[in-house]
């Protein structure tokens, strides 16, 4: 057999997986109220509310989906990914480029969970942390740019060194379980950490190593036809005015908490 049908035939279970998430993530575009014409993010919330149910299952299983479709492009590293369920260094980064739809996802995941207030306390104390680093990087940002082009840069070689500092700080994601050392609410967690990978010892992905570039970690790419269908489903929650960043968004929906959820809460703590 010739290469080249060996590896169509070998990639033939990822497009099937990738094109099924695709689909769905369109599927669940459509069936998603449009809230891009709302006046305020109340507004919004009060379109959302009665298909939140709906959405949120949506959302499980496009995570579903997105499991499955993982394992397959995993194939050709297999059995060199050091990742396991029980690690959680990486853990202390701070979560970003998330969708609307898995921030709702993951607060009323954590709404209903012992961990819901220990969840805001830290979501408001990474957003401390964070944003004066933002703002430094931007000053000095803007600075050069003065020197060099005239415009401030915010390029990944910007973030990689913000992110990279924050990582610094070691503090835990709003959702991580100190009891467990591990992801608080896994099943609830978003794309962005399902497809973040080590390929060396857990070690190695301590932030001073990861600084030195000791490890290799990387993050696993979308297909494109799979971004375009998130970004379509993404932007029709666009009225919540939600960040992509996984703290702050968690603290503009508690605002929403009573508009989204008029039922109040089922369990947890108060
Ligand atoms: S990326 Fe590193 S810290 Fe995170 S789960 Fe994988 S091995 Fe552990
Ligand atoms: S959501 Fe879970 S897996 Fe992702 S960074 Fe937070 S604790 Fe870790």
């Amino acid at each position: 057999m010739p290469e080249d049908a060996f590896t169509l035939l070998d990639d033939r279970p990822a497009r099937l997986a990738e094109r099924a998430l695709a689909a769905w993530a369109r599927a669940s575009a459509e069936a998603t109220p449009d809230t891009r014409s709302c006046a305020s993010a109340e507004e919004a919330a009060a379109l959302l509310a009665p298909r939140l149910a709906d959405l949120l299952a949506r959302t499980d299983e496009f995570h579903r989906r997105l499991d499955a479709w993982i394992r397959l492009a995993l194939r050709p590293v297999g059995s060199r990914v050091a990742c396991a369920k029980s690690c959680g260094t990486c853990c202390r980064h701070y979560v970003c480029s998330i969708e609307p739809f898995e921030h709702l996802r993951l607060y009323a995941a954590l709404r209903e969970s012992d961990g819901f207030a220990t969840a805001l306390e830290r979501a408001a104390l990474n957003e401390r942390r964070y944003v004066p680093l933002l703002e430094e990087a931007e000053r000095a940002a803007a600075a050069e740019a003065v020197e060099e082009t005239g415009r401030p840069e915010h390029d990944d070689l910007f973030y990689d060194g913000l992110l990279q500092r924050y990582y610094e700080l070691r503090l835990p994601c709003p959702v991580f379980s100190a009891a467990a050392g591990t992801c608080g609410n896994h099943p609830a967690r978003p794309a962005s950490c399902r497809l973040y990978f080590a390929l060396d010892d857990p070690g190695f992905c301590e932030p001073e190593k990861l600084r030195a570039g000791a490890g290799r970690g990387f993050l696993l790419e979308l297909p494109d036809v799979v971004e375009e269908a998130i970004g379509e489903w993404s932007a029709r929650l666009e009225g919540l005015a939600l960040s992509d960043r996984m703290s702050d968004s968690l603290l503009r929906i508690n605002m929403l908490d009573g508009i989204l959820f008029p039922a109040g809460r089922e369990s947890g703590e108060n």
